[in-house]
């Protein structure tokens, strides 16, 4: 169910825009639109926007846009309800929770609750008898005591109800538990049992604070060696990293990647507060812009081996699309950050931060050492494929000093190899204006939406769409002389929005984003921003009849066609049943 429009309009109204975003982005006037830097990307130059009147904020770089409400899912990583509660407590305004609404809210409390109560339950079996391995190893890995209580560590003792009863005892059920991911039921029996046992546990927190999931590391041979808790309803591991809850408040410019908790704990220990680890899995989108919403500056420092190099490949080109600078750590003497710091200390490993490369530097590195550049032969493909790559890089200053490095490298002059990366740029740049020409030849195409499922199928239509809903936004009182349906529409989204917005008016309510309220994706949401955002220059009489009249004859040519289609079926039907 969901919250009521009056409410939301009451919680837009009582939520300027303007002062939401100000929080965060320090905006300036240019006409009646306040300008500023994006707080969802790096720039440097502000192309984020915000239009008081309509309500709206949009990025016209990267296009992220919507109200209020979507501002505050955004900036504090928050779903539509939480950033509605998040507003309301804002604006000191009660939320009317609905019963299901209020039981999914309270469900979740629960289970948040239950996480905590089962770290602080693992906390403590650390210090019992049982847990001498956990402490043995915790001893041998050097972790400190202060560390120990900082993360949070635990042990979930050797037991198949250690968790459960604990937690029974403390009135939370089976149905909670196994939600939580903390049990797992037996497929024959039907009883459950705790699903960590004999493992040191590390609490994964959110970066609000809440303990919503588990690692778990074994303390003998047997696999897997880390055990993560399942998705639950709270614990989302695509969008989530380890202590982030620690580093987002870091005085670093960076923040530091590892690939395990390990890695990351150790960093925290030797003074580096701004390390972070991804959860058992390959960094995601969401993850690159959850760190993007912290710094501008992310340094992988994955394992030497191939995996951590394939893992390093993957990863920088979703950080840098993020708007993330990303830097590379090149590990020396040590498999991984753990066991450089406590080989070289804290002050080596700071050098190696400042060192760390750039991806091309990284990418021709690896290059390099896939061929034996004593061969001639090695040396030649060596070179094919460096000049190749760098042609590749957009930035001349670097295409040059790459170029210099890879012939020093293979023991060549620069100026023969400059020469063929030169050559191969040039041919890149002809075909790419080529791309171009034919993209700017098919102008329609220039109207198009950025997101692909969003894509135009009518765009003649789409565009007097467009315009009608910009044009209903700034003068409602128009949908009295609009006799159009849902149906009219060739683009099912702004059909939906037409409903929504004429139903509001109808109720005499304020037609806009907030009306909208949750049952639009966010790429929706933004999509709609960005056309809502243009000016309205047509005046209003003139303009509607347009737009009404093409989306109607548009409409009408769909239902003639389909006509024709199904006219034509018949008769092919016809054909064939009496062989024509
Ligand atoms: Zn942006």
């Amino acid at each position: 169910m969901a919250f009521p429009t009056a409410f939301l309009d009451e919680l837009t109204a009582r939520n300027p825009i303007e002062e939401v975003v100000g929080q965060y982005v320090s905006l300036s006037r240019k006409g009646s639109n306040l300008f500023g830097l994006c707080p969802f990307h790096s720039e440097k130059t502000g192309s984020f926007s915000v239009q008081p009147e309509k309500g709206i904020y949009y990025c016209f770089g990267c296009h992220k846009g919507g109200g209020v409400i979507q501002f505050a899912m955004e900036i504090e990583n928050l779903d539509f309800p939480d950033a509605v509660r998040w507003l309301a407590k804002r604006a000191g305004m009660e939320v009317p929770e609905d019963n299901t609404r209020r039981e999914g809210y309270h469900r979740q409390e629960r289970l948040r609750e239950l996480c905590r109560e089962a770290a602080r339950f693992f906390h403590a079996q650390l210090s019992t008898d049982g847990a001498k391995a956990a402490r043995e190893y915790l001893a041998k890995r050097q972790v400190s005591g202060a560390i120990v209580k900082r993360f949070g560590l635990g042990f979930s003792p050797n037991a198949w109800t250690g968790l459960i009863d604990a937690m029974k005892a403390k009135g939370y059920n089976e149905q909670e538990l196994l939600t939580a991911g903390l049990a797992v039921r037996h497929p024959t029996k039907g009883t459950i049992y705790d699903r960590f046992r004999n493992r040191l546990m590390f609490p994964i927190i959110d970066v609000r604070g809440n303990v919503i999931g588990f690692g778990g590391r074994v303390l003998d041979d047997s696999t897997p060696k880390y055990l993560n808790s399942s998705e639950t309803p709270i614990f989302n591991k695509r969008k989530n990293l380890f202590a982030l809850n620690y580093a987002k408040k870091t005085k670093e410019e960076m923040l530091i990647l590892t690939e395990g908790y390990m890695d990351a704990i150790s960093l925290h220990q030797f003074g580096f507060d701004c390390a972070v680890a991804s959860l058992g899995t390959a960094l995601t989108e969401e993850h690159a812009n959850l760190l993007s919403k912290y710094t501008q500056k992310v340094i992988l420092t994955y394992d030497g081996d191939e995996a951590g190099q394939n893992a390093t490949r993957r990863a920088a080109p979703i950080l840098e699309k993020a708007g993330l600078s990303v830097r590379i750590l090149k590990m020396q003497g040590a498999k991984d950050p753990d066991e450089f710091l406590k080989k070289y200390g804290p002050d080596a490993f700071r050098g190696l931060l400042n060192n760390s490369e750039n991806r091309a530097q990284y990418l021709l590195g690896a290059m390099q050492r896939k061929y034996d550049l004593t061969q001639d032969d090695q040396k030649v493909a060596f070179l094919k494929e460096a000049a190749s790559f760098l042609a590749g890089l957009p930035n001349a200053v670097e295409r040059e000093l790459y170029t210099i490095r890879a012939a020093e490298a293979a023991g060549i002059s620069p100026t023969a190899l400059k020469t063929e990366v030169e050559k191969n740029f040039r041919r890149r740049r002809a075909e790419q204006k080529k791309r171009e020409e034919k993209k700017n030849l098919e102008v329609a195409n220039s109207r198009q939406p950025d997101e692909r499922a969003l894509r135009y199928a009518n765009l003649r239509s789409a565009v007097a769409e467009e315009g009608l809903l910009r044009l209903l936004l700034r003068e409602p009182e128009l949908f009295t002389q609009v006799q159009l349906t849902p149906e009219h529409f060739s683009v099912p989204l702004f059909g939906r929005v037409f409903a929504i917005w004429r139903t509001q008016f109808e109720q005499g309510r304020s037609v806009g984003i907030a009306a909208l309220g949750e049952s639009f994706a966010r790429e929706e949401i933004a999509h709609l921003s960005g056309v809502i955002q243009k000016e309205q220059t047509l005046v209003s009489e003139t303009a509607l009849k347009d737009y009404v009249g093409v989306i109607r004859e548009e409409y009408e040519k769909t239902q003639v066609s389909a006509e024709d289609r199904l006219r034509q079926a018949h008769e092919r039907m016809r054909e064939k049943h009496y062989g024509g």
